[in-house]
């Protein structure tokens, strides 16, 4: 995906990571994406679109898009979606010109995505993508946590419980997977992986230049 992406001390330009990080509800995704955002400046969060209800204490732009059907589908009409997938009897996208625009800003972007859309985006930009997958320690802790989140109904809970072990079945989807039993190490090991992965060679578009003057 063609983009205007930051430089590293030696002034390289490099190609912008699309960095995927999935995992069943309550994985302990979100925390992992709220303090790597935090921590790392060139990486900016792709807000998706959703037609699912809001939860209590989510805002409207910052945690999705909120929208309905009619407004989702238009969307798709028009092509504005990277990709986008049924999820929980609801639909989620990724919108197209948000990423360009980060990209084009020179910044990696980071996507909380389901197993499709990690499908559908490495289609579409291949190399560009990093897939992270996160496991729940067990299916018990998992359980635990999204009762003690305290956000949906046992119904949602039980279904997403059903889910959570289709959603982990895709593991082999990823090129990266880690089981979240302490936050702490599992946000190093995906700051580890962002790290190497932008130090890619592959990802250095600046090299020839630099390799020039090296050897002049
Ligand atoms: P939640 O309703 O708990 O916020 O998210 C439910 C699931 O939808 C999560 O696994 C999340 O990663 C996934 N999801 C959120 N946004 C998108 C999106 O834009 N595209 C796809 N394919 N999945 C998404």
């Amino acid at each position: 995906m063609p983009n205007n992406p930051p430089s590293d001390p030696h002034g390289f330009r490099r190609r912008g990571v699309l960095f995927v990080l999935s995992s069943p509800s309550g994985a302990g995704k979100s925390t992992i994406a709220r303090r790597l955002l935090a921590d790392e400046h060139e990486l900016e969060m792709s807000v998706s679109v959703t037609t699912r209800p809001m939860r209590a204490g989510e805002v409207d732009g910052k945690d999705y898009h909120f929208t309905d059907l009619e407004g989702f589908r238009d969307m798709v009409a028009n092509d504005e979606f990277l990709e986008w997938a049924h999820v929980f009897n609801h639909r989620y996208g990724t919108p197209r010109a948000q990423v360009e625009e980060m990209l084009a800003a020179g910044k990696d972007v980071l996507f909380d995505i389901d197993w499709q859309g990690a499908q559908q985006l490495f289609q579409i930009a291949g190399g560009d993508v990093v897939r992270v997958f996160i496991f729940p320690p067990s299916m018990e802790e998992l359980h635990r946590r999204l009762t003690s989140r305290g956000t949906d109904s046992t119904e949602v809970i039980e279904a997403r419980m059903s889910r959570a072990a289709n959603e982990v079945s895709h593991w082999d989807g990823y090129d990266y997977v880690l089981v979240n039993d302490d936050v702490d190490s599992c946000i190093r090991g995906v700051k580890t992986i962002l790290a190497a992965e932008r130090l890619k060679r592959s990802r250095q578009t600046g090299l020839i230049g630099f390799i020039r003057r090296l050897t002049r």
